[in-house]
């Protein structure tokens, strides 16, 4: 894989202020985006992901805050960036598919109308015959007839509503999407769907992608590598492949035997306990009172996310100390 990365995140901290406690939604969070790759990030609902993605666009509001870090795009510090240049970087550069988008669309507002906005906002100097031109060839690119473009959001269904959410992410052709739940709130059938054609425009694009997800099912078939959170922090960033065939950490073993597997009948694992408040994090490892391998060591020192492979990582003493 080239060592040139589409994004880098470096140590990207994230708080909510909650009063004057400080709450890390993000902790120390870095990993690496290659041009085309999709990397999909995976945790329970409170461990970041989301956070991480909205932080990424600086989306994020009030008390919400960056704390450290940076998250280098094509030579920029984009977490650096005064706003007027950060408006101008969404969607031209980096373009989120946020939660839930597909209600997002003004209901009021023709599908051509809120698409061109889009890109009269980046002052591309286009005539309204390119514009025109452009939203017909996106809607094809998305497998949506060119008529929708005169539709309004109500006459769609889920699954054409959130092919317009894509259409308008890739409408000035970003290097890095962020695609955060893109297929929640559809069936199994239109998911599967959904995200084939996600996959298409960012392929025809060759953009980076991160899919935000909790489906492993859907991210077996769409991610190269995966990146698990887990209160906050990554604990392992590992290729698709081996992740499934050999996880390292012992919450990501637990999330891969709680699947049900075509080939083999066995009893699914459910994780014990929940994940804990980020108001009260336990000591050392943070998921140290659900796992089956702890030792003492973990009740004290925070495991550092290493390398334990040319490819792998993790946040565990026991693959550090294996490792070494
Ligand atoms: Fe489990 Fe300890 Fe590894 Fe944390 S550091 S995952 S508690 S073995």
């Amino acid at each position: 894989m080239s060592q040139d990365t589409a994004l880098q995140v470096n140590n990207l901290r994230v708080s909510y202020m909650a009063g004057e406690q400080e709450v890390k939604a993000v902790d120390d969070v870095t990993f690496s985006l290659y041009p085309g790759e999709r990397l999909g990030i995976v945790g329970e609902s409170g461990s970041g992901k989301t956070t991480l993605a909205l932080a990424l666009m600086k989306l994020h509001k009030p008390p919400a805050y960056i704390m450290g870090g940076e998250a280098m795009l094509d030579g920029s510090d984009i977490l650096a960036l005064e706003r007027e240049d950060m408006r101008q970087t969404r969607w031209s550069k980096l373009s989120l598919i946020p939660q839930g988008s597909m209600n997002s669309l003004n209901p009021v507002v023709k599908i051509k109308h809120q698409m061109a906005d889009a890109i009269e906002a980046h002052e591309r100097g286009w005539t309204r015959v390119q514009i025109a031109k452009h939203i017909g060839e996106l809607l094809g690119r998305v497998g949506l007839p060119e008529s929708v473009a005169e539709m309004y959001p109500h006459e769609l269904s889920g699954g054409m509503k959130q092919r317009v959410c894509i259409a308008l992410a890739i409408i000035l052709e970003p290097s890095v999407i962020i695609a955060d739940e893109p297929t929640s709130a559809l069936d199994v059938v239109v998911q599967r769907v959904v995200m084939q054609t996600l996959n298409e425009v960012q392929e025809q694009l060759n953009a980076a992608m991160i899919i935000i997800g909790h489906d492993m099912g859907l991210m077996a078939q769409s991610a190269d590598r995966l990146a698990v959170m887990y209160a906050g922090k990554m604990v392992e960033v590992s290729p698709i492949g081996s992740f499934f065939s050999d996880p390292q950490h012992p919450y990501s073993q637990l999330l891969i035997s709680s699947l049900p597997s075509p080939e083999e009948k066995r009893e699914l694992a459910a994780i014990p306990g929940s994940q804990p408040s980020l108001l009260e994090l336990p000591t050392g490892c943070a998921f140290h009172p659900r796992c089956p391998a702890v030792v003492d060591r973990c009740r004290q020192e925070i495991p550092l996310l290493r390398r334990f492979s040319d490819e792998r990582r993790a946040a565990c003493h026991l693959v550090e100390e294996t490792a070494s």
